[in-house]
């Protein structure tokens, strides 16, 4: 995918095809679908009601695991004192490049610049500082769901903006082991996420040492793969050990009343996972919603003939029979129903429901998938109205699986063991998809392959067989490696 520098909204008419020009069927996807504008400030888009709708369910599935898993939400402050960002060495020369500053209030230059968080470790630190006294004020489990600024050159919807949605976990613990295992158990979560309500497919595992966030001990991601063969990473958790608690001076009076610095961790996901998962699901004629993300479920559309109005009415009824179990919409717009299909299918809602008057005669409405090609075996079905809303469920459900499944298969078809050396570059500089090698882990190996072939390994796992050696340079090898291209 090019990177286009206009910030100029181009008119959408129709939809490039998917295999011809992933970046243009992307950029028109999201337009025309009315997920996202291009917005008068460079850099930023707008997230429309409909590109909104399916941001809170993403939302609403992670929120709720992770207050099942004992976190709170709270909020912190937009600015950070330029003092308090360079605390944390690291941290600050990774996001340095990133920063955007306040420098000016009113008609006054402020004394100290303010910087607008790229991410909050900082100022959620600091007041840790003040807020953890004692062993038993841990662990502290604290959710933010945020906007983050980072003064990006490009912009693509969703995939890299300067301003974006996310949210952000901040925890503190009293021993390295428990700060291990919640970063373990946010990354469970959101490989769950990904793969049982994105219908993504990913590849979790934990970063090399080049890859990891600025400041973090150890990082571990979630790798989705794109159709053209680049990885998205989708999500981090980040065990950040004690480097922030010493500089920011976090600590506690452990049983033993000695003082000792806490253990860190921080996690998030933003609505970059929205851009994989349009990538991922979308085909020649649009979106295709998992269910479990869809504002829509089901639009139900009446099939009007002339002045017939029965079938508006009729629409009405099974909308109501239907909602508080599923979310669905009544299309009685001033557009024929040929328009009508075209557009929900480009915005990707799982099911139609037609109403016509042979339906109403025999008490049925016709159901159609937006999953399955026109003609394909169960893409068009006639149900009785009696049992329509356990079918609803029953086929919403096989949608969210046949989506996750298509994914899955592509994944696996596009992920290459490799032991040879030539074929390893090759698949690597084509952009074939996930190339899985025994790997030294050496900085250098790594930064090698990258100035060759542009790929870089994705998340490191454990070495399938002892004694192998690196596919890359034939030093001894340490993990197995997935190794990309990337967004
Ligand atoms: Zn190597």
């Amino acid at each position: 995918m090019s990177e286009p520098e206009e910030q100029v909204e181009p008119l959408v008419t129709e939809i490039p095809p998917k295999a011809a020009d992933l970046s243009a069927w992307y950029t028109a996807v999201t337009l025309k679908a009315e997920l996202v504008s291009y917005s008068p400030v460079r850099g930023c888009v707008v997230l429309r009601p409909y590109g909104f709708g399916i941001w809170e369910n993403l939302q609403k599935a992670l929120d709720q695991r992770f207050k099942a898993t004992g976190h709170e939400n709270a909020y912190f402050p937009l600015l950070i004192p330029e003092h308090l960002l360079i605390k944390e060495a690291q941290h600050v020369e990774g996001f340095a490049p990133e920063v955007a500053w306040v420098t000016e209030g009113g008609q006054e230059k402020l004394t100290e610049r303010l910087a607008i968080r790229p991410t909050s470790e900082v100022i959620i630190g600091v007041m840790y500082a003040k807020w953890i006294q004692s062993h038993r004020d841990l662990p502290v489990l604290i959710n933010q769901w945020a906007n983050v600024l980072r003064w990006e050159k490009a912009t693509r919807p969703f995939l890299r903006t300067m301003e974006f949605l996310w949210q952000e976990g901040h925890t503190a613990h009293a021993t390295a082991e428990e700060a291990r295992e919640e970063t373990l158990r946010m990354l469970e979560i959101y490989r769950e996420v990904a793969e049982d309500v994105v219908a993504v497919p990913v590849y979790a595992g934990r970063k090399s040492a080049v890859e990891r966030f600025p400041g973090a001990v150890e990082t571990f991601s979630i790798e989705a793969l794109m159709p053209d063969g680049k990885a998205l990473q989708s999500g981090t958790s980040h065990d950040l050990g004690q480097n922030f608690s010493k500089a920011y001076d976090i600590t506690f009076a452990d049983i033993d009343q000695s003082v000792k610095h806490v253990y860190t961790t921080s996690w998030g996901m933003s609505w970059r996972m929205l851009g994989g998962m349009i990538m991922v699901h979308g085909d020649d004629r649009g979106l295709r919603l998992p269910p479990k993300l869809a504002p829509i479920e089901a639009v139900i559309v009446p099939i009007i003939k002339g002045s017939e109005t029965q079938a508006v009415a009729e629409a009405h009824e099974v909308a109501r029979t239907l909602s508080g179990q599923f979310r669905v919409r009544v299309d009685d717009r001033d557009y024929t129903p040929g328009w009508k299909f075209s557009e929900w299918e480009m915005r990707g809602v799982p099911i139609r429901i037609e109403i016509g008057p042979r339906d109403i005669q025999s008490q049925s409405v016709t159901l159609v998938r937006r999953d399955k090609a026109k003609g394909a075996p169960g893409a068009k079905e006639t149900i009785q109205r009696s049992v329509l809303a356990q079918k609803l469920r029953e086929e919403l459900n096989d949608i969210q699986r046949n989506l996750y499944a298509e994914a899955k298969s592509f994944l696996e078809s596009h992920t290459y063991v490799v032991g040879d050396r030539d074929k390893f570059f090759e698949l690597c500089s084509s952009r074939a998809g996930m190339v899985d090698i025994p790997f030294c882990n050496r900085a250098d190996c790594e930064a090698n392959v990258k100035q060759k072939t542009s790929a870089t390994t994705r998340v490191l796992r454990e070495l399938r067989e002892a004694a192998a050696v690196c596919v890359a340079c034939g030093e001894p090898a340490v993990v197995q490696a997935y190794f990309a291209q990337t967004y």
